[in-house]
């Protein structure tokens, strides 16, 4: 019996991880489950799951979600705080926690996750673009295991040998190719990229997901950051990784080899098929998931991205090649902006030009430290937020 924390249950990613779990009680339990502020959702998934701690954000919700869980009997403990989500990802009971918490903010408890030696089921991509080496050396240093629970990097996983130690050459690997549906807006006209919605924006042909997620892929942001995902995690600098449109996503990403082979994974476009595998391996369980119809797709298409029309793409792999710093950087400008274009502050080509005047203006250095990265993502917010102003047409 596996006990498994779900740090941002109430998430997309969170409640297919719980569809998923619900599926096998014989093997899984809930050890906590955690929130920032959807206290109903929470309550209703606590009546359900019966973990033995559900976090929030604040002492107000902690206190309305206590109140709603004691008039159902519930033994559920609550707690709040950046402190809480850390134990409650840490603590001796729990053996498995999904990182399903959107952005920064989940650094510290996936963090804790490794340092405490977690399997540690990593969807919150986030927190390894910010963090990079010290994240993947507290995960070796404490002996964790990462599970990638993005779809394309558990393909690569699938696709790639079975004792891959991050060593491309060692292993015959020529690239990691990672695939992209491009969201919404591949075919729209360029010009037009400015003058469109949020609602637009999130509304991603094959997938349901998270807000910030979805804006990231009509950006292309969100393979920026996957490449950057795929280098410290596969180890493979970034002339190896490459991006291929492919907008039925049916192919999750691939694998190229020295002989000429190219190992795919396939599947619908669901995420309960990385989190059963993540969860599961190395064995194999039901997700839920039907299997392709592949005669019905009939043909696959694929195209190479066009870094015009998607600026972030070509943004993400310079922060990668800058190292250091870069990264931090990057992400945190991303996260302004994408904030900031989902409150209606200002268009969707904002975006790119935020992120490039944030990394243009901060220098971009070595970091030792997570109290360093800390560090730089908070100049390079404040130095966001500052230049939305200064970039908008008057
Ligand atoms: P979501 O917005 O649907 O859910 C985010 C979760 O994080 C919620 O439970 C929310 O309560 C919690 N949260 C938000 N802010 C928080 C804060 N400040 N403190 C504590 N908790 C907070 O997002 P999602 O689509 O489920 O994505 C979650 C992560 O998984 C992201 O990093 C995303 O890039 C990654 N991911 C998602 C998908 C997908 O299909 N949704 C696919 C691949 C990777
Ligand atoms: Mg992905």
């Amino acid at each position: 019996m596996q006990n498994v924390t779900i740090l941002g249950s109430t998430g997309s990613i969170g409640v297919s991880t719980l569809d998923v779990i619900a599926r096998h009680p014989d093997r899984f339990a809930i050890y906590a489950l955690t929130a920032h502020s959807k206290v109903e959702e929470l309550a209703r998934q606590c009546l359900q799951h019966r973990p033995q701690v559900a976090v929030v954000g604040t002492a107000e919700a902690a206190s309305s979600l206590s109140k709603i869980l004691k008039e159902q009997g519930s033994k559920t403990a609550v707690e709040y705080g950046r402190d809480a989500l850390c134990a409650a990802a840490s603590a001796a009971e729990c053996h498995a926690v999904m990182a399903a918490i959107v952005g920064a903010a989940g650094l510290a408890p996936t963090l804790a996750a490794a340092r405490a030696g977690k399997k540690v089921l990593l969807a919150n991509k986030e927190a390894l673009v910010m963090s990079g080496r010290l994240f993947m050396d507290a995960v070796a240093a404490n002996g964790a295991v990462l599970m990638p629970i993005d779809s394309e990097h558990n393909a690569i996983f699938q696709c790639l040998p079975a004792h891959y130690d991050r060593r491309p050459d060692a292993h015959g690997v020529q690239k990691i190719i990672l695939t992209a549906s491009s969201g919404p807006f591949l075919r729209r006209a360029v010009e037009s990229l400015n003058d469109v919605t949020p609602e637009e924006a999130v509304a991603h042909p094959k997938w349901v997901m998270g807000r910030k997620i979805s804006v990231d892929s009509a950006t292309m942001m969100n393979k920026g950051l996957e490449v950057i995902e795929a280098h410290w995690l596969f180890g493979a600098p970034a002339d190896k990784i490459d991006v291929l449109i492919h907008p039925q996503s049916v192919v999750h990403s691939m694998v190229s080899y020295a002989d000429g082979s190219v190992l795919a994974q396939m599947g619908n476009p669901d995420m309960r098929t990385p989190i059963a595998h993540a969860l599961a391996f190395p064995e194999r369980m039901a997700s839920g998931v039907a299997p392709i119809d592949l005669p019905k797709i009939g043909q696959l298409v694929f195209e190479q991205p066009d870094f015009e029309r998607f600026p972030c793409l070509r943004l993400a792999y310079d922060a990668l090649k800058a190292g250091g710093s870069a990264p931090t950087i990057l992400n945190a400008a991303n996260e302004v902006a994408v904030q900031a274009f989902l409150d209606g502050r200002m268009g969707f080509r904002m975006i790119d030009r935020l992120i490039a005047r944030v990394m243009d203006k901060l220098p971009h250095e070595a970091v030792d430290s997570i109290a360093a990265v800390m560090d730089k993502d908070a100049g390079a917010r404040r130095l966001a937020n500052e230049s939305i102003n200064e970039l908008m047409p008057a």
